[in-house]
């Protein structure tokens, strides 16, 4: 007997048979289309960046780079190339790995000062010798666009508006906008970082709309990690293990996101180097339901999010500046 509308149940017994075949029958599993939902989050903020630039208050990001760690150097051309895409203002500042905590402390201080600089962020790994806490703690939590000063994190676990950590909401977004919703959901996490595992259970588990999981996270000290990630519906491994992720440690039917950035040494490359994630993708997606690629994937949506957030750090600037002269 339909319980509901005859389409909608049809809809069900199609979503329904579609999961159980992907696993038993070896379809690939749906690859998320991180850059087409990258590009729709960019787009949403056009209109935005052109009423900031309409009312003299052009957004603008300073990104800090300690060191010339080649990643990093990558990941901080990578960012101003979306700004300049988007009409962002943006300054990069690249400072000697033999800086001072100090110095760099009042380097941020002396940067966030200028009210043209809407978002500041210094790129991280730090050298070891300055304290990363110490450099979250100092940035303005209104200039915060990465979302790691304390202030942040503490409205992130409240549920309160404020910055929200670029990797993790961008994996909301992504699972939101490609229809695998989290809500009521078992989510997986694999790693506990500062800026990945944690944040990422944090904004899952908010009683809010795309949120509302049931979140388990695991780590090195985890037992039995694949009984654990076999039960999930959404698997997010963030681990930085090259493929460590297996297909008989996925669930038929979940969807996985892959959070890892991994180079591998290959011969065949160029750069004598690939990148691949913590999952081994083609094992896994003949059993999983979805999955986002490496590369093209999560970091897509980590720089879109960044963006959004320094979009917002303008307005909330010029909101800011507009009370005080109430
Ligand atoms: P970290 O090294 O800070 O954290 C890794 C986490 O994985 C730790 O919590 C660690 O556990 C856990 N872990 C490591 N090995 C195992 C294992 N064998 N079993 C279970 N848990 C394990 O990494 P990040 O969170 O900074 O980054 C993770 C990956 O994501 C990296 O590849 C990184 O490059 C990538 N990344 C990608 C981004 C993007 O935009 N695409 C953004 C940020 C990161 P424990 O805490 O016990 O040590």
């Amino acid at each position: 007997m339909w319980t509901s509308t005859p389409r909608a149940a049809t809809n069900k017994v199609i979503r329904r048979l579609t999961t159980l075949c992907h696993g038993a029958m070896g379809m690939p599993a749906q690859v998320i289309d991180c850059g087409r939902i990258a590009a729709q989050v960019k787009a949403e903020l056009k209109d935005r960046v052109l009423k900031l630039h309409m009312s003299g208050n052009a957004p603008g990001l300073a990104v800090v780079l300690v060191g010339d760690d080649p990643a990093s150097k990558v990941y901080v051309n990578m960012k101003a190339k979306e700004c300049r895409e988007l009409g962002i203002n943006s300054k990069q500042q690249n400072l000697p790995a033999t800086i001072t905590e100090d110095e760099l402390l009042r380097n941020l201080d002396y940067l966030q000062a200028d009210p043209k600089v809407h978002g500041l962020l210094v790129q991280m790994p730090l050298p070891d010798h300055i304290s990363e806490t110490k450099v979250m703690e100092r940035i303005d939590p209104d200039k915060d666009v990465d979302g790691f000063n304390p202030i942040n994190v503490g409205r992130m676990l409240m549920g309160a508006p404020g910055m929200l950590p670029c990797t993790p909401h961008g994996i909301q977004q992504l699972l939101v906008r490609s229809g695998n919703t989290p809500e009521g959901k078992h989510v997986v996490i694999v790693g506990r970082s500062n800026i990945v595992g944690k944040p990422m259970a944090a904004i899952l588990v908010q009683k809010a709309a795309g949120a509302n999981a049931t979140v388990t996270v695991c780590h090195s000290a985890t037992k039995d990690l694949a009984s654990l990630t076999r039960q999930a519906d959404v698997l997010i491994a963030a681990m930085g293990r090259p493929q460590f992720i297996k297909a008989d440690m996925v669930n038929e039917g979940a969807v996985v996101v892959d959070v890892g950035m991994n180079r591998v040494e290959d011969a065949k490359s160029e750069k004598g180097y690939r990148l691949v994630g913590d999952a081994d993708f083609e094992a896994v997606s003949r059993k999983a339901k979805a999955i986002t690629p490496v590369p093209g994937g999560v970091g897509l949506m980590t720089r879109a999010m960044l963006m959004v957030n320094t979009v917002r750090a303008a307005e909330v600037a010029v909101e800011k500046a507009q009370a005080r002269r109430r």
